[in-house]
Parts: C-alpha cells; structure tokens; sequence
C-alpha cells in the first residue's frame, strides 16, 4: 500500500496566518502541470504499484481550471485509488468544477471553510463568506459527494467562544462526515504574526483556547464523531485514509515544490519550495532528506502521540525504549501519558499539552 501526494503551491491571495508553501501567482499553472507529469515519471519507483490514496492539497488545488485539473489528474489513470483527495476553496466549488472531479474519479473533498463568522474570515483575508461556504458543501452533496471533509480554524482573531459555538454547530448541521480543527497559530513571516507583534491582534488566552478545544471535543462527540488524531474527528467510516496512512508510516510520493515523500526504501525526500527551479528540472528537483536514525524515531514519537492509537514501544529499538520509558515517567506519573500494553498514548483531554509532552519523550 502507498499514497501519493501532489502539491500545488498556486493560491488567489494569501490567508494571513498561512505559513504553508504557496504563493499568490496563477501564471504558471500550465507549465506546472506539466513538470508534475515529469516528476512522477522520473520517481514513480519510489513506491509500490499498491497505490490505495491519492491527495491533491496545497496551496489551493481547485483554482486550476477543469482542463488543468483532468490533465493533471490524467497522470495518474493507470491508478485505482480507493480514496482520492482534493482540498478545495469555498469560492471555487461551481458546478463546472464539481463535474470535473467528479468525472477524473475524485471521492473525498476538503474544503477549507476556517469560520462560519463574516468578520474572522475577513480578519485572515479569507476570500470567501460563511454563505459561500455552506452553499458549497451543499452542492458538494447534491452531486452525489459523500465524503467531505472541513477544515476549521479556533483561537482566530475577534473569534468568541460563542461564535466558535455557532460555527462548529453550523458545521455539523451542514451534514459533513468528518473535520480537521486547528488551533491558530502565529508562525513567524506571516501577515498575522507581524500584526500581533504591531499590537493590531492579540492572541487568543490559554483559558479562551481550552474552553474552545473542550467545545470542540464535547460538539463533535455529541454529533458521533469519534477523535482520531488530535485535530481531526471522523463519523465511522470516514477516516482520512491518506492522512492514517501518513500516520502509520506508509510510503508515500510527494510531488511539487514543498511536497515531502517516504519511499519504500524507508528514505524521506523533499522537494525544495522553489517553484522557478522546480519548472527547469522536476526529475532532479527531490533532494534526500538526510535524517539520523534518531531523528526518525523522533519523527515517529511525534506523529504517533497525536493520535489516538498512540505510540506502539514495541516497534522500537530496545534502546529506545528504555529512553523514553525513562523520559516519560514523570507525566506518566501526573496521568497525562498513559501505558497500555507496551502502548503509551496521551488521551483526549490532555491533547492540547502534546506538543510539550512529546518534546519531554525525544531521546538524543
Ligand atoms: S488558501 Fe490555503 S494554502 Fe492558500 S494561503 Fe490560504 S491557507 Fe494558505
């Protein structure tokens, strides 16, 4: 089993709290299309002919037009994914483009709604209202989708924890099978950090965000949403079986300027964000990600403690067990880790302390 990864680094504008690699410049779409087309020729032996997921995000996929879009998705007809993904602006969901993915066999849409309230979209220069964006998922679901997935956004600036009530509530209501929700945060380049740093935004209290999480937790469940990971919740049967897969450590092949790739060979790769030069030579452009054997075991403490399953000791070196078997005795002790058969896990609600928890577990 292997996924595939497309990245498209190409957005209208830029959301002010976005540090991902994109880049507000639609010029290039064609000549990006095409290196794709190269790369995956060039790299294809990187996986197995298993390939069970494929995932377009980015950046903002949707905004290639539907002749873009078939060409690019065209690369990989010889494929039989059981689960396609394209994560999608509110704003591009016509009934032009949902015949598109559609047709070219997408099954599973990401959409990226962030807020059901006006005036938080406008304050991250989100190009869509909450109207928008409701109007979409129900198109979404009178073509026959019905496996869509919403991203939203707490902790925004002016957001309350009433509005973040209405929002989640609207979400649910709209009928969605599954939600990736995000606490903010203020990365270093972007629009929104240099407006705090200014004193124009101010960051959500630490109360305000657990409050907000423990809503989160509470509204989703109520719904039937199990949490399987730390920001996302799935009814049964509507996992995100790309994002588990990436989970679990299966290989997967990146495409496009920023993507990253875990070959069958167990090497991670990146591709440099660096669209100029990835457009001359896409063949050459992934570069070897040179990882120790500890940064690797580091990588997968991180991962596995931001999902439920959690970390399994036993697929460790006993020497590396042992070391975070020592590391983690004090918040074992205080009850924010927890031990199960050689399984240690941080349950639900301590998951907003993980990053912390997990930085105590690293070994060197
Ligand atoms: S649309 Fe997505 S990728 Fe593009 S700037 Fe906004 S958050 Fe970033």
């Amino acid at each position: 089993m292997s996924g595939i990864y497309v990245h498209v680094p190409f957005c209208h504008s830029k959301c002010f709290y976005c540090d991902f690699f994109s880049i507000a410049n639609t010029t290039k779409l064609n000549d990006f299309v095409a290196a794709v087309e190269r790369e995956y020729h060039a790299r294809k032996i990187e996986l197995n002919d298993d390939v069970s997921t494929i995932y377009f995000g980015g950046g903002t996929p949707s905004l290639l037009s539907p002749l873009l879009f078939t060409q690019l998705s065209g690369i990989f007809a010889h494929l039989n994914p059981e689960e396609f993904t394209i994560e999608v602006n509110p704003e591009d969901v016509d009934s032009e483009h949902v015949d598109t993915w559609l047709a070219c066999r997408v099954n599973r849409i990401s959409i990226g709604v962030q807020s059901l309230n006006n005036s938080e979209l406008k304050a991250v220069n989100r190009r869509h209202d909450s109207q928008t964006a409701l109007n979409a998922i129900k198109r979404l679901k009178e073509a026959g989708i019905t496996n869509i997935s919403a991203d939203l956004i707490y902790g925004l600036p002016g957001q309350t924890e009433d509005s973040w009530k209405e929002s989640l509530s609207k979400l649910i209501e709209s009928g969605v099978q599954h939600i990736s929700a995000y606490c903010l945060s203020f990365e270093e380049g972007t629009v929104l950090w240099q407006r705090r740093k200014q004193g124009i935004v101010k960051e959500a209290s630490d109360e305000t965000i657990n409050n907000m999480y423990r809503t989160l937790c509470d509204y989703t469940a109520n719904a039937g949403f199990n949490h399987y990971e730390i920001s996302n919740f799935a009814l049964d049967g509507f996992r995100s079986q790309h994002n588990s897969a990436y989970w679990d450590g299966t290989p997967y092949l990146g495409l496009g300027p920023g993507a990253h790739s875990l070959g069958c060979d167990g090497q991670r790769r990146y591709v440099p964000g660096d669209i100029k030069q990835y457009l001359q030579s896409p063949e050459t452009a992934a570069l070897v990600d040179e990882e120790t054997e500890t940064d690797r075991i580091n990588d997968t403490i991180m991962i596995s403690l931001r999902t439920a399953k959690g970390l399994d000791l036993e697929d460790l070196p006993e020497k590396a067990r042992k070391c975070i078997l020592a590391n983690a005795q004090s918040t074992l002790h205080r009850g924010i880790l927890r031990l199960e058969c050689e399984r240690i896990f941080i349950p639900e609600e301590h998951w907003l302390l993980s990053d912390a928890v997990i930085r105590d577990l690293f070994i060197l």
